[in-house]
């Protein structure tokens, strides 16, 4: 009996004992989890103390300058700064690939090249030329049947079949030039071939190279181009060339000097790619004579095509262009061509707007003829008011 109680008492104890050991265990396991917990923590805590330390060491740091490039000698290089001062600077010897032209960090104590900008980062260029696919048509153009024919054959047909050239065995030239009075068709030309070839145009104006963008002119010639060839097949249209390419009167002037190296580097370019690689040129002015003719040489823009004036035939095709959407009713466009002696394209286009709006006012849906001769004398008259320069163009 004595026995049974005893064994009872221990049995309880053992219990008891085992109980408290359960929830030691239970205790052990919620601890661990914590211990994990408030390691995770510790581990993020340092992650976020070393960037913060990183971010203000990186503040302390002097900033880097920008810089161009203008020449190499061996390990060291000519960077101007953008104040114009120029420097004669080592380049950090990991950087084996950096160019005259390329843009660079430079130092702001020692002046010398860290690092090398990549230029497609640096690639700005697109916000100072106009990119687009163009949806004007050859149909669009009127008249101008030779020089569509010329621009087809120089600028088209190499684009579109290139093998063939490759056969024949000739160079199709790299770009052309086209020249003639404003508004008589010269970008529509470029546009319809860059639509025809469905080739990217890129349109760059040439008194905008060298006036707004002063000190950058060549190196944006350099970045057009490598825009050009990383959209290709592309055409880049320079209208106003003369701005950049006519005859240096060698003042001595920095501005002089500045559109000198915009244009020195827009042969360099022309020279640097081959005539079959996929990438045309066109250019165009007003002012052929007073032209370089560097820019003209074999190899450049050597494909000269006169855009001018159109004769009555020619006025006939472009008003017929223009006219196709309006609403007419009893209007004899072989007169109205009669009168318009020495119109350019974009007068004609203007002339229809006009006429438009001639029958707005009179509250017509419809125009007729003596819209247009209003239209006419309008357009005359403004011309005349503006003296030699064309306000339409
Ligand atoms: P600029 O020398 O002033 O740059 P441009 O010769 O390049 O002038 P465009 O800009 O092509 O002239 O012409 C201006 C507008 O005039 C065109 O958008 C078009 O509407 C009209 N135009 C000019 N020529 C023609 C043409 N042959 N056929 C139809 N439209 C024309």
């Amino acid at each position: 009996m004595e026995e049974t109680k005893v064994s009872a008492e221990k049995q309880l104890d053992f219990n008891i004992i085992n109980a408290s050991l359960d929830k030691l265990e239970e205790e052990n396991r919620v601890l661990g989890g914590s211990v994990v917990r408030l390691e995770e923590e510790n581990a993020m805590l340092r992650e976020m103390f070393n960037n913060a330390n990183n971010e203000l060491a990186n503040l302390k740091k002097p900033a880097l300058l920008v810089a161009d490039v203008t020449s190499i000698d061996k390990d060291k290089a000519i960077v101007k700064l953008p104040n114009g001062n120029k420097f004669y600077s080592y380049i950090a010897q990991e950087l084996n690939d950096v160019q005259a032209g390329d843009a660079v960090l430079v130092d702001q104590k020692s002046l010398n090249v860290v690092q090398r900008l990549d230029v497609n980062n640096n690639l700005e260029v697109e916000k100072f030329v106009i990119l687009e696919k163009p949806s004007e048509s050859w149909k669009e153009i009127g008249g101008l049947k030779k020089e569509i024919q010329e621009v087809k054959e120089v600028i088209e047909l190499p684009l579109k079949k290139p093998k063939l050239f490759e056969r024949i065995g000739i160079q199709p030239p790299k770009g052309v030039l086209l020249y003639g009075p404003p508004g008589t068709g010269k970008t529509l030309l470029a546009k319809a071939v860059a639509h025809s070839t469905n080739a990217t145009f890129i349109e760059v104006v040439g008194s905008e190279l060298v006036q707004k963008f002063i000190g950058e002119g060549a190196k944006l010639v350099k970045e057009i181009f490598a825009l050009a060839r990383s959209k290709a097949p592309a055409i880049v249209f320079i209208d106003e060339i003369d701005a950049l390419a006519a005859i240096r009167m060698d003042t001595g002037t920095s501005g002089e000097r500045e559109v000198n190296r915009t244009f020195m580097q827009l042969l360099a370019e022309l020279d640097g790619f081959k005539p079959l690689d996929n990438v045309k040129i066109i250019g165009a002015t007003n002012r052929l004579d007073i032209l370089d003719k560097a820019i003209i040489r074999p190899g450049r823009l050597d494909r000269l095509i006169e855009v001018s004036l159109p004769d009555e035939e020619g006025r006939l095709d472009v008003l017929k262009v223009h006219v196709r959407k309006m609403n007419l009713q009893s209007v004899d466009v072989k007169e109205l061509v009669g009168v318009m002696e020495d119109f350019s394209g974009a007068e004609i286009r203007a002339v229809c707007t006009e006429a438009g709006y001639f029958a707005i006012r009179e509250n017509r849906e419809f125009v007729m003829q003596d819209d247009f001769v209003k239209a006419i004398e309008k357009v005359k008259f403004l011309e005349e008011e503006e003296g030699a320069g064309r306000i339409f163009g």
